[in-house]
């Protein structure tokens, strides 16, 4: 029985007289979430499942790959038999929702295009599951919230795939920021992109707004906007950007390249460009006393950084899925932080609207609240 069964069913069977069951509800969840590895469900068996996460289930010590939801028959049996998946975890988009009665099962990681995840997210949610989405976490503020409340409402941990949170490079340059080792930062540049016309496929969903809810800037856009974030340590309190595209007969329906300027509250300035034109792939910011970059800072590593001092920022590779899937299920049996909340990835998106909001406007300053 899972959390949510075991809940309601408790509730029902006391007649609905739920206070008194705190103590035994505690017992019974504690043991629940002190289970030694947390059984982990991909749904969306796509690029990122097949190349990153599935294998980094392999590397993880604090949960492991318990089940999968595809909407391709074939890959049951690959996939079954690949990870040794028992048939009963193993789920296509009609039966998801009976997830709710596998106990197997303690989050659900949803890897769909960008405008399935709400979905998803909420019906993993009313399963009783805890949830990782991808990033970004949806095409709107608006869904954004819509997951928060659903976890909110079922009491389940939520957290979004920005796996560089639980990466050593990146937390390193989060280190040298909150200290300020080179003094005030007065300014910082993100630059994430690649060129998507690499893809064979025209018919990517990336490039259809109804499936990605934007181009470039919500696919490496969202790392640039995190980047700026992390490198300035503060949130923007305004942002101006511009859009521009080379081959409009090629994003035809989505963003190809657009740049932005960030103010923050301590007077620093930032920049960032997204591109699904052009590769880019740094980090730098320029203090009163120094610089620090990472160059490469987004991809899947390793990553590579150096400072104004002369160090070189390098520590040994290891899968950065890995780290976060199990900082995630730390998170949940032990209750160490949750590096990557939901309210990130909301905010993140309230970024996104304000630039397609200030190109909009002709490049207008938009003030954000965040
Ligand atoms: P992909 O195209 O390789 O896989 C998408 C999966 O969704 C496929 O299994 C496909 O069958 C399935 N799907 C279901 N309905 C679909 C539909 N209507 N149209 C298209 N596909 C459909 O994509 P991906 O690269 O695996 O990306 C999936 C998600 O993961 C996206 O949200 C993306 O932004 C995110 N992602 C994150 C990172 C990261 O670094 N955190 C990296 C890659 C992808």
């Amino acid at each position: 029985m899972n959390r949510r069964t075991f809940n309601t069913k408790l509730s029902k069977a006391i007649g609905g007289v739920a206070l008194v069951s705190n103590i035994p509800l505690a017992c019974a969840f504690e043991a629940s979430e002190n289970k030694k590895s947390l059984g982990i469900a991909l749904v969306g068996l796509g690029t990122y499942s097949t190349y990153e996460l599935a294998p980094s289930l392999l590397e993880t010590k604090h949960c492991h790959l318990a089940g999968i939801v595809t909407g391709t028959p074939e890959k049951e049996k690959i996939w079954g038999e690949k990870y040794k998946i028992p048939k009963e975890n193993i789920y296509n988009y009609n039966t998801f929702d009976s997830i709710i009665n596998n106990d197997s099962i303690d989050i659900i990681y949803v890897v769909l295009p960008n405008a399935m995840h709400a979905d998803f997210c909420i019906r993993a949610a009313k399963a009783g599951k805890h949830v990782i989405c991808e990033k970004p976490m949806a095409v709107s503020v608006a869904e954004c919230q819509a997951i928060i409340d659903a976890c909110a409402k079922a009491d389940v941990k939520l957290s979004v795939g920005y796996r560089l949170h639980s990466e050593p490079h990146t937390q390193e340059i989060q280190r040298i920021v909150k200290e300020k080792e080179f003094g005030k930062i007065n300014f910082v540049t993100a630059e994430a992109g690649y060129p998507s016309y690499g893809n064979p496929d025209p018919n990517q969903w990336r490039l259809k707004k109804a499936l990605s809810g934007g181009g470039a800037l919500m696919n490496m856009g969202v790392y640039a906007i995190q980047g700026a974030i992390y490198g300035a340590g503060e949130l923007p309190i305004s942002v101006t950007a511009q859009e521009f595209s080379t081959k409009p007969d090629y994003f035809n329906d989505t963003d190809e390249t657009i740049t932005a300027q960030f103010e923050f509250p301590s007077g620093a300035v930032g920049s960032i460009f997204t591109s699904h034109n052009a590769k880019a792939d740094r980090l730098y910011a320029s203090c009163d006393k120094g610089w620090y970059e990472l160059d490469t800072a987004y991809t899947y590593g390793p990553l590579h950084g150096r400072t104004s001092s002369g160090s070189e920022i390098t520590f040994p590779h290891k899968r950065q899925q890995a780290l976060q899937m199990d900082d995630f299920a730390l998170h949940i049996t032990q209750g160490t932080p949750n590096k990557v909340p939901g309210s990130m990835g909301l905010r993140d998106l309230k970024i996104v609207e304000a630039i397609y909001q200030s190109i909009a406007q002709g490049g207008k300053k938009i003030t954000m609240n965040l």
